[in-house]
Formats: structure tokens, sequence, C-alpha cells
């Protein structure tokens, strides 16, 4: 598997899973009854355990990265490379010449007819193995994506086009421009630079006007590949700019690139001479087999293909038809404007991008409708819960918390289910949010569930609430695999029972057996954490449990309140009084013996250190050798004075349990560690951190990690180690960090940079992925596709319209995104 997948989170199929995620990140009777719901039903895929799902160290940017060029919906920071050598006996019938003078003649709209479209043989709904270009291997590719019909595969949409009727000569190439050349390849290798394991991946070409260099970071897939050979004609897409080091020549770092095959070059042909649809490969096909394939479906999207989208809505909208938008979106007329184009303004791009929100909004729209009868249970919030919270507060709360604590408690006093996302930075206060919602819960007489994603991160809150709720008369225990048996089975007993009070736990709280007398409020920590098939499990476990999901992911507000109008929200925009900002610096490699002396000179003076290291993924498997190497090197030749402990996710619960309890008590000073420290870990006297490879990791997670230290009264440091090469996206990451400690800031900088398709993947936040639609590019789309869909929901022209409407969300939607078992 190429690396640039490394980071897909398993289950997270594009396209299958996300809308399942969505819909149900909130309990049980919110779902409309077109997603209705039962357990037995759901995707075998989605359900899956936390460890498998959460995977949860890997770090994100392992992947090498392109320039943020586009900002397409799936597109950003992908590259297309063209595998040439896909088995020919894939099963699948070859595209054959024959068959290109109908590809030819896509643009004549004769081929749009319903006798093409017969000849063809083909439907919507028909399989995409019955494509000619398809075979067993490529179905299953495509499979992968969740396109299994023409359908899916015509709504697989380009993330770019490239205007291949100008093609710039690279005599005339101007640094700091982006642009596509077609130039033939001379001599390409990897080269080893003087840092230690890296790579580059150097190419030169030609054409006949002037030689280019490009250059990928860390590409070996190239070199295994055996991607690029002498001679071929390869169209390069990218950033230009002049060498700094070398001789002045022009170069593109990590330009997208497609091979021109032999038969095609000087042809006429889907590639050249026009404005071509790039697509984001899908393992091995490339950009340019989708673009055939597509091509191959395209003779489907006739002007008589039947549109779901409401006539009333079309009308009114003045929005080109189905079949026209599919067409012109794949292949665009040659006299569309490329910047329209380019960004995704010309009138068949917005039909589908409307298309798109108008389905989500109408759906949140009926989701809503139903949350607002469900009906969940009243707790009584009496002067014995005053009381209570009275007694176990160690601190006054800011003034965030006291708002968002009323939030809660008027949730929980309604008479129906709270629904509620509790967001705050990394440090804001939020578990004592929870504790005293608990308090709400438990003085009513009923059972409180707190699941969090690590057993680490499970026992620091019980232990912390055990403690906080000593002078009150609860039970709370703790559920974790690492317990033994015995004990296990004798707590599962006592909460079936009613005994316990609260149970803190990891995944392990979903399993069949644990079994509630009365539950009555279910929290989660760091909610993005967990599988959508988790949560839910979970908040089924009551009959209408009140639902608090907590998460130090911030999503720009905006995005948000478009977003889950169904879910409310509560946001911790204030940090509890007397920290001092955390100072963050960058190191240079080079001046690591430096960040060494700094980490000694305050563990000298009694605080303590992380020193943190990226766990890179190789071939699927995690690579912890650095990270002990590291270990190694810290605790017997430079620190031989201190005590210096390993955490990583592969060391038994009890070993895990044991460093992260030393850590705590002070008796190890140095924590080397993977990324497992990055969600909620509290030893307030920590105050360095080392980060080794920043250059790696993704923004949020360098928040969530430096969100560690800072946490007592000692002026915090957070060091930042990178290395070169770093590309200029990872350079405004490190920069970013330095800047700020605003966590809202962070996420809005990160959802530039990554782009809405990598920033709201199903792990972080469970909103759809979006198939052309861009939630940066496309606010104005989504308020207005929003506006229409809760019209049409509330006032539908027609009851027809509004049934058969109705009709196709629950034919499509779950089909389209895994949900073919739910009715
Ligand atoms: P997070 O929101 O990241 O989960 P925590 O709930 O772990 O944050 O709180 C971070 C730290 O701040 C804890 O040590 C907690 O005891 C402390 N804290 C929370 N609220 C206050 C407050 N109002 N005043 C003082 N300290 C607080
Ligand atoms: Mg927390």
């Amino acid at each position: 598997m190429p690396r640039r997948f490394a980071n897909r989170p398993a289950g997270a199929v594009w396209g299958q899973c996300p809308v399942y995620e969505w819909f149900s990140l909130c309990p049980h009777s919110l779902l409309p009854t077109v997603f209705s719901q039962p357990t037995a039903q759901l995707h075998p895929a989605l359900d899956e355990p936390v460890h498998t799902k959460a995977k949860p160290e890997i770090h994100q940017d392992t992947e090498v990265e392109l320039h943020p060029l586009v900002l397409g919906g799936r597109g950003k920071g992908r590259q297309e490379v063209e595998i040439e050598d896909v088995p020919e006996n894939d099963g699948g019938e070859r595209l054959q010449p024959e068959i290109r003078p109908s590809l030819h003649t896509l643009r004549s709209p004769s081929i749009y007819n319903d006798t093409a479209m017969a000849a063809f043989g083909l439907k919507l709904s028909s399989e995409v193995k019955y494509l000619k270009g398809v075979g067993p291997a490529r179905a299953e590719m495509l499979a992968s994506r969740g396109i299994l019909t023409v359908e899916d595969l015509l709504y697989y949409t380009p993330f770019r086009y490239e205007d291949r009727t100008r093609l710039a000569r690279i005599r005339d190439l101007v640094p700091g421009q982006a642009a596509t050349v077609l130039a033939k390849v001379l001599t390409s290798g990897l080269m080893r630079t003087r840092k230690k394991g890296t790579y580059i991946y150097d190419l030169a070409c030609t054409d006949s006007s002037g030689m280019l260099r490009c250059k990928w970071f860390h590409a070996i897939y190239l070199e295994r590949n055996k991607v690029f050979r002498p001679g071929q004609q390869v169209f390069f897409y990218g950033k230009v700019e002049r060498d700094q080091y070398g001789t002045g020549n022009l170069q593109m770092i990590q330009p997208q690139f497609e091979i021109l095959p032999e038969a095609e070059q000087g042809g006429e042909s889907l590639e050249v001479n026009r404005v071509v649809p790039i697509y984001e490969g899908i393992g091995a096909l490339s950009s340019r087999v989708l673009r055939r394939l597509i091509a191959a479906a395209l003779p489907v999207a006739t002007e008589s293909l039947p549109d779901h989208l409401p006539a009333s809505v079309r009308r009114k909208n003045r929005l080109v038809d189905r079949g026209p938008a599919l067409r012109e979106t794949h292949f665009p007329d040659a006299k569309a404007p490329m910047e329209e184009l380019a960004n995704f303004r010309t009138p068949a791009q917005i039909r589908l991008i409307f298309e798109e929100l108008f389905s989500v909004g109408a759906g949140l729209a009926l989701k809503r409708r139903k949350a607002k009868a469900a009906s969940g249970i009243e707790f009584k919030i009496s002067d014995s819960v005053r009381e209570a919270i009275k007694k176990i507060l160690p601190f006054h709360p800011t003034a965030a918390q006291k708002r968002v604590l009323k939030e809660i408690a008027d949730d929980m006093r309604s008479p129906r289910p709270m629904n509620r996302l509790l967001q705050g930075d990394v440090g804001s206060g939020k578990t004592i949010i929870a504790v005293q919602a608990a308090l709400i819960a438990m003085e009513s007489g009923y059972q409180v569930v707190l699941m969090a994603p690590t057993e680490i991160l499970a026992t620091q809150h019980y232990l912390y609430i055990k403690s906080l709720l000593a002078p009150l008369a609860y039970k709370t225990d703790l559920l974790i695999s690492a317990r033994k048996a015995a004990e296990k089975a004798e707590l599962k007993r006592q909460i079936a029972q009613g005994d316990i009070n609260l149970v803190v736990g990891t995944h392990a709280l979903i399993e069949g057996d644990v079994q509630f007398a009365r539950l009555g409020l279910v929290v989660i920590d760091e909610q993005h954490r967990f599988g959508v098939m988790q949560r839910f499990k979970l908040i089924r476990k009551g009959p209408t449990p009140d639902v608090l999901v907590m998460t130090a992911t911030p999503i720009p507000r905006t995005l948000a309140l478009t977003l889950y109008g169904d879910l409310d929200f509560s946001v911790i925009d204030e940090l509890p009084p007397n920290r001092t900002p955390i100072e963050t610096r960058l190191v240079e490699d080079a001046d690591r013996e430096r960040a060494f002396e700094f980490i000694r000179a305050k563990v000298k003076v009694g605080q303590q250190a992380y020193v943190v290291y990226p766990v890179i993924e190789e071939g699927g498997k995690l690579d912890l050798k650095p990270a002990v190497r590291m270990y190694e090197h810290l605790s017997s030749n430079v620190y031989p004075e201190f005590k210096v402990g390993l955490l990583h996710g592969r060391l038994a619960s009890e070993e895990k349990e044991g460093v992260m309890q030393r850590f705590k008590r002070g008796e190890v000073q140095i924590l080397v560690s993977t990324t497992v420290v990055e969600v909620g870990v509290d030893v307030p006297n920590a105050s360095v951190m080392l980060i080794e490879h920043a250059e790696r990791f993704g923004l949020s997670q360098l928040h969530q990690l430096r969100g560690r230290i800072g946490r007592g009264s000692a002026k915090s440091f957070c060091l930042l180690l990178a290395e070169e090469p770093r590309n200029e996206i990872a350079e405004q990451r490190l920069r970013t960090m330095v800047d700020t400690t605003d966590g809202f800031a962070i996420s809005e900088i990160d959802l530039k940079l990554r782009g809405p398709g990598e920033f709201f993947g199903t792990r972080q936040w469970g909103i759809p992925a979006f198939r052309i639609a861009n939630l940066l590019r496309d606010q104005e789309i989504l308020e207005w596709a929003k506006r229409e869909a809760s019209e049409f929901v509330e006032r539908p022209a027609s009851r027809e319209e509004f049934e058969a409407f109705v009709g196709y969300l629950r034919e499509h939607w779950p089909r389209r995104y895994g949900l073919a078992q739910v009715a």
C-alpha cells in the first residue's frame, strides 16, 4: 500500500461509514425513522474494537505532503501516483483501443441519448464491475472507497482540473507560480541526503525549451515501484521554485504527475489538448485510469436521467439538471472558464455541491424534528445536589465552567434527552464539569458511566473522581480489561444490581455483559477517539440516558453550528486562573544538546519533563524501535543521574500504569513517550516537553501533546525539535505552534493546512466525508442549501415531493454510506 494512505483510519472508508458516524454521534432516538437503527443490523465493519479503530499511536503526518495548491474536498495533499504496472491479468477487460472512439466523441451530445445508454446497457444502479475496464481487482479497489455502482463512480468527482490546452514551456516558467508542463524524463533516482534516513527522489526532465528538476521527499515508493523511466512523457503540476542550494535551476517540489502512455503520445485523447479532470487515485487506480472508467460510465448521465432533487427546489434555485451537471463536472466544456472550474463554481459543480449539502441538511432537519419528540429523564436539581457539589469542589469554577454547567443542568432537568457536546481546549477543566453532571444524575438515583479512550486516562479519571467523591457516600469503580477476570465479573454483577453509582472505564464498558440497573447519564471523554459503534453501544445500555460527549478538538464555530444543528454545544472558552502561558521554541536538530541541557536544568530544580517520540508506521506496522532507542540513549548516556521512564502503547497495562504512577509521584523525572500521552494525562509538575521530529506531527496533535504541560504553577516550555528538509506546510505548522497556544486559532489554521477532507475525517468529527462539497470553500452554498432543506422539510411544495425525497434519502444514503442493512 502506498504510503500516502497510511493515515487513513481503519474503517474510515471514504463514503462509507461517515454518515453513519454523523447520524449517530448522538444517541438513540435521534436518528430519524429514515435511518432507524437496531444494533444487530449494523454494518459489521463499523463494529471494531477501539484499538484497531482509533489506533492510539499512529501519528498523522508520516506521509509526504504536497503544496497547498488545491483545497479540494478530498484531493488536497494527495499525490496522484501513476502506477503503470497494474497486473494485466486482473480479470477485468482492459481498455482496448477499439473502445476509444466512443471516448473520443464524448463531447458530442449524441452519445448521451438513450440509444447509447441502451447500447452500453448500463444503469445508474449497475454494479461497477459491468463497466468496461473494470474487473474484479479494480472493482475491489473501487469498493474500498464505497464505489459500488455506476452512480457512485459518477459522483467520484475531480478535485481539480488541468488546462492542457495551454501548457507552459519550461523556459517560460516563473518561480512562485504553479504550472503544468509536459516533459520527457531524462534521469531519475533516489538520493540519500546528508541527514541519516532522509531520502529525496530526484528527477530531471526536459521539453526542448529547458530543463526542470522534480523532487519528492521520502518518496521511496517511487523507486520501489519503478514509476519513472527515461523517455517517458509526463505531465508535472506544481509550484515552480528556484533551487537555492545548487545550480539555480528551476524545480518543482513534490509535483503531482501523470505519465502519458506511449500509445497516446501525440494523439488526441482524454489527457491532452483539453481541460483534464484530475482525480484522487484509489489504490493502484491512477487519476488517468479513473478518468477512463468515468468516461465509460458517463453515457448514463443523459438529459433524461431521473433527478431526485425536488423539482420545486431545482426550479426555485435555478439548478442545472443532474445529467448535464455530472457530465460537465467530469469533462467540462472547452468554453468553461478555468477560474470558475478551479473554484468549483460552474453551474454544473454548484448543482452537485448543492445536492449533497441539501441532502445532508434535509437529513439533519428530519433528525432534529424527531429529537424534539423524544422523551428522556427529568433529573431533579434540588438543594441536595447543590450541597453535594459544594462539598466536593476543589476550586472555584471559572465563569465559563459555571455557564457550561448551567447549560448542562438545564438539559438534564428537561424532559427530553440531553445530547450535548462539551468542547474545551486542553486543560480548560472539563473533567470537573463531568463530575458535577454525574452528581446531578446520582442524586436522582441514577447510575453514571464515563468512558475514556485509554486505560491510562480512565485510571487517572477514576483516581481523581474517587478522591473528589470521598466525602460523599457514592460508590465509584473502574472497569478496564487489565483487571483480573474475577474482579471484573464481580464488578459487573454490582453494576447490574445498581450497587455501583459511577463506573469509569475504557471500551471494556461496551461489552455485552456489562449491564446497568438504572443508567441515567453517559459521559464520553475525548469523543473523537471512539468509533461510532462504541459510543452507540454504550448509550444503548440505558433506555434513554442523557449524553454528554467531551472533546478538546476545537472545531471552527461557524462550521460547528451549521453542521450540528441537532447537537447542543457548550464551549469552555477560558482557562483556569494562574496558568503561566507555555513558551514554545523551535529547536534545530543541530541544537539538540542544548535542548537536553535545558531539560537537565529544569529537572535539577525539581521539575519533570516529557520527551515525545513519533511512532512510525512501516508497512502497516508500528515501529517502536526509534522510541525505545531514544529511551536507552537518554537513560544511559544523557541523563544517567536521573530516573527516565518509557511509555508506549505496546506495554502491558500494568507496566503503563506503573510508569505513569511513578511519573505522577515524581519518582520518574523524565518520561520518554510515544503519543499515548497525548490525551488527558494530568501531571502538573511536568513543565518541559521536548517533541522529537516535531515536523512529522499534525498541528492538532502537537497542540494536544503540548497540553500535557502548563498545568502547574511553574512556567512551562515546549521544545519542538525539527529536522530538515521540511516542506512548507510542516514549516507553517511549527511556526503556528510557536506563535499561539489558542486551540481555536490552531484549529482554524489546521483546517486550512489540511483541507477539510482530512480535518473532518471520521476520526475527528464524524461529519460525512463529502463527495464534492468542501466545507471551507463552500460555506455559502452550505448555508444556502441548509436553508432550503429546512424550508423543504417544514413546508414541502407537495406531499408527493416530500415523500419521494425522503424515500430517496432512505434508499440511497444508507447504501451509499455503508448502511445497507439498516432498513
Ligand atoms: P481538560 O479540559 O483538558 O480535560 P482537566 O479537567 O484535566 O482539563 O483540567 C486541567 C487541570 O486544571 C486539572 O488539574 C484541574 O484540576 C484544573 N482545574 C480545572 N478547573 C479549574 C479551576 N476552575 N481552577 C483551578 N484549577 C482548575
Ligand atoms: Mg480531559
